[in-house]
């Protein structure tokens, strides 16, 4: 089976801008998901980014709303008939920006709601009408209570990166907005992995859904590279530099698992002369849009970030990934490594296992059901270093010896390892008020060197809204969980991360 474009039978707009975005063949999850789309079935659909789900979601939805393709100027003729939900505001950005160029030869309108901006701008562009709406869950809850979103004319609803959403908590602003939908509507659900709570929602809220999985949950590349080194928390930038040197890694991702580590190590690291942006949910929406536009044109060489600001980034093809911590959610293993390597390209992921990581390793020995080679690092030269074990034994002297039972549980707030059930990964830092102060990012791109991705944002992005509201609802509503230590920037980003897109 050819699985060309051309084959759909899509209208000739959408056509034509699928064409000119340079798009032939289809991915195997637009292959697998647009025919269903088509025929209006739900879809629980497993991919991840990078795969093309956006694209096998939004040109059938948009092909099925054609049909209500209208030149009126009138907001009334222009109802939100399409809603995409999803949990980052830059993933937001993201699918908007490619759902405004599918939708470019239409007259179909569409636009992105998010926290962390003015609500005003927003607020013009659903009054005017749009016919597709992408939107984060909190934001959209207060343009609904503000009743500037009307949603009782929806058809299509899409759940993008459910399984995060989930993990960030929007389950009950994802209940709220979807009572406010028609019951007579198509559901697609994306999701990296079919979760047991992912499962549970898609049998709340999806009729008998055709399910697409494009490639197994939880299966790393062949193409990348992997290894594990085993070092002391005070070898791992140097471990870091060596391996970018040695490889001549032209630019990589670094993850860790905390916002205050995050800003440490680009400090640190920029400091030891490599160029470094960090992104974290610390920084303000504008201080994350440059840093990701210098690391998208090439201005920086390392991006350091942690899981939750770094979700369903579109950048594709990092030569390499660093795992300065080891995650604490084995899947995220899957999710960080999976920036390189893609496509067929070769790609190297490097994860620095510490001696008190030996439940993280048996949680990824499961998710991966293989045993990690542990390598010791051999340094280039004999400057003075922290100690260096060999191998594995040094974490299994400290603990676990065979995966724990339950890892599968749901990854939701009331399992997240800072309440206690977990080693640490990341140790305690005494207060240091020079690091406790919010990152500042380097000297950063100039005017004239702004590239063009840039030059999409709106320039509302960097002014902080008054009415974003603090996501003190979702402790409430997991009555058992103890309240989220939002500012301690110590702990793995959580609800109260900013880069959710509240
Ligand atoms: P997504 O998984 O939707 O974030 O898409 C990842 C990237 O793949 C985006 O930059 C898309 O523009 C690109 N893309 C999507 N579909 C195709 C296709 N059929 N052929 C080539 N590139 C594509």
């Amino acid at each position: 089976m050819t699985a060309s474009f051309s084959n759909l039978g899509l209208s000739p707009n959408l056509a034509r801008a699928v064409a000119e975005m340079g798009y032939e063949n289809m991915t195997p999850i637009q292959a697998q998901a647009i025919p269903v789309v088509l025929t209006g079935r739900d879809v629980m659909g497993a991919a991840q980014t990078g795969t093309g789900k956006t694209a096998a979601f939004s040109l059938p939805l948009l092909e099925r709303l054609l049909k209500h393709e209208n030149s009126s100027t009138s907001p009334a003729r222009h109802p939100v008939r399409a809603l995409v939900l999803l949990p980052t505001r830059e993933l937001a950005d993201q699918v908007a920006q490619q759902v405004k160029l599918y939708a470019k030869y239409t007259q179909l309108r569409s636009t992105v709601v998010f926290g962390g901006i003015d609500m005003k701008p927003q607020t013009l562009e659903l009054k005017k009408g749009v016919e597709v709406l992408v939107a984060t869950p909190g934001r959209l809850l207060d343009h609904i209570e503000a009743k500037n979103a009307v949603l009782n004319q929806v058809e299509y609803v899409v759940l993008d990166e459910a399984d995060r959403m989930l993990d960030i908590g929007f389950l009950p602003d994802l209940q709220r907005i979807l009572s406010y939908l028609p019951k007579q509507r198509t559901t697609l659900l994306f999701s990296a992995t079919f979760s047991p709570e992912i499962k549970r929602l898609a049998n709340s809220y999806l009729q008998d859904p055709v399910v697409v999985e494009v490639a197994r949950p939880n299966e790393t590349a062949s193409t990348v590279e992997q290894h594990f080194y085993s070092v002391t928390d005070d070898d791992k930038r140097r471990v870091l530099r060596q391996v970018v040197r040695q490889r001549g890694i032209s630019q990589a991702f670094v993850f860790v698992n905390s916002k205050l580590g995050c800003a440490r190590l680009a400090r640190a690291l920029e400091r030891e002369g490599l160029k470094t942006t960090a992104l974290h949910g610390d920084k303000s929406q504008d201080e994350r849009l440059k840093s990701l536009a210098a690391f998208k044109a090439g201005e920086v060489d390392l991006l350091v970030a942690t899981d939750v600001a770094a979700r369903g980034l579109d950048i594709k093809d990092v030569p390499a990934v660093f795992n300065f911590d080891i995650p604490f959610n084995a899947e995220d293993y899957v999710h960080r490594i999976g920036r390189t390597g893609r496509a067929g390209a070769s790609g190297l992921a490097v994860t620095f296992v510490t001696s008190s990581d030996g439940r993280n390793v048996a949680d990824l020995e499961k998710l991966l059901k293989k045993k990690l080679d542990i390598e010791a690092f051999e340094f280039d030269d004999e400057r003075p270093r922290g100690r260096i074990n060999d191998g594995r034994r040094n974490w299994r002297e400290h603990g676990v010896d065979e995966p724990r039972e339950g890892l599968d549980m749901p990854r939701h707030a009331s399992t997240r390892p800072e309440r206690g059930d977990r080693a640490p990964a990341a140790p305690r830092t005494p207060a240091d008020p020079f690091f406790s102060k919010p990152y500042e990012a380097p000297e950063a791109t100039t005017a004239e060197a702004k590239p063009a991705w840039e030059a999409s944002v709106k320039p509302a992005a960097n002014r902080i809204s008054a009415n974003i509201k603090p996501k003190r609802k979702l402790a409430a509503l997991f009555a058992s969980v103890p309240a989220e230590p939002a500012d301690s920037a110590l702990a793995p980003e959580a609800p109260a991360d900013q880069s959710a897109g509240s």
